[in-house]
């Protein structure tokens, strides 16, 4: 952390900052300039806090030096983090590739959606049980009913699966019946939830928040590992802009980003994303180009009579053109479908 005060604030100030931080078991390195004073601060500048510095008399400005979180971080842990699910391996070579219907509707409905995506080569089933929905009288999904139609699915495709958890009251079923967990970009700062998921052995896929910041999405993922629970994903899943034609703007440089930044994986979920089934194929291609670990894609087998998300859902058909048309770019960037 770099502390700049004021042009011309008396020495006794830098001298009380000084002996603040040595109490904190820091090492500041005060350089005394002609105009002003910098000091530079030598230690875990993670447990300082910037607000209460910058309000300190004489401060003029706070730099942090390192990222603000730790653990979701590059710098503390180089190597990439892989995530093993059922035998599939999330941020190798190996693409994940998570797809099914956006609400889990009736049994016939998974059943059609999962066999045909289990022959394409899908491994991990996708259905919301809980939907976070706009409005209260949207279809919120068939809970415990859906929970139960997604694992004897996927249990009969041999696939694994993973669902959304909107309430900390339902983590413990959902955790029991369910592979993984998925954070909405609607709760990914909802803090008890992630302390909470935190707690569980559960992969955790977390989506961005639709504003949220590059920071603030890696803090969220900080919520979650420091609570205990090293499995996370990252999802880019679009952010809110002043644009109207598409749902969301697909920001895909977060992939490169987040890679120069964490060593946590990160898939790309562009149904969401772009909200247009036309676009889909595109993001998905552009998403491996830039090195996306895999996609979230949402498959219907009617998606006509889908009880949320229509517009976006392609059909198993238009799903599997898509796929073979991965194939190509994933071995251009060294990746397996
Ligand atoms: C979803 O994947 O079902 C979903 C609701 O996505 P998001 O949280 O990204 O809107
Ligand atoms: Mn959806």
């Amino acid at each position: 952390m770099i502390i700049v005060m004021k042009a011309g604030a008396e020495k006794s100030k830098a001298e009380n900052i000084i002996e603040e931080l040595e109490k904190k078991n820091l090492k500041p390195v005060p350089l005394f300039g002609i105009e002003r004073t910098v000091i530079a601060v030598i230690g875990e500048e993670r447990d300082l806090s910037m607000g209460h510095l910058e309000a300190m008399p004489g401060v003029e400005k706070v730099m942090r030096v390192v990222e603000p979180y730790k653990l979701a971080s590059k710098q503390t842990h180089p190597e990439k983090t892989i995530i093993e699910v059922n035998g599939i391996k999330i941020g190798s070579e190996q693409l994940a590739i998570m797809s099914g219907p956006c609400s889990v509707e009736s049994e016939e409905q998974m059943d059609q959606a999962a066999k045909a995506l289990s022959e394409i080569g899908v491994k991990i089933l996708r259905g919301g049980a809980f939907k976070p929905r706009t409005g209260p009288y949207a279809f919120q999904g068939l809970g415990t009913e859906g929970l139960d139609i997604l694992r004897k699915t996927a249990n009969k495709y041999s696939m694994a699966t993973i669902t959304e958890v909107l309430d900390i009251r339902h983590l413990d079923e959902i955790c029991e019946k369910c592979d993984m967990l998925q954070i909405g970009a609607r709760n990914m700062q909802n803090f008890q939830l992630l302390k909470e998921v935190g707690k569980r052995k559960n992969p955790v896929m977390l989506k961005r928040g639709m504003s949220a910041t590059i920071d603030e999405f890696l803090l969220a993922a900080e919520y979650i590992i420091s609570n205990g629970n090293e499995n996370v994903i990252l999802c880019e899943r679009g952010i809110r802009t002043f644009e109207k034609k598409t749902r969301n703007t697909l920001a895909l440089a977060t992939v490169p980003l987040v890679k120069e930044l964490s060593h946590l994986p990160i898939i790309v979920d562009p149904t969401h994303g772009t909200g247009k089934k036309s676009l889909i194929e595109a993001m998905s291609k552009a998403a491996i180009a830039c090195g996306a670990d895999g996609l979230m894609i949402e498959v219907h087998p009617n998606p006509e009579v889908a009880k949320s998300d229509a517009q976006q859902q392609l059909t198993p058909d238009e799903f599997k053109k898509l796929y073979k048309n991965l194939e190509a770019i994933a071995a251009a960037v060294n990746k397996k479908l």
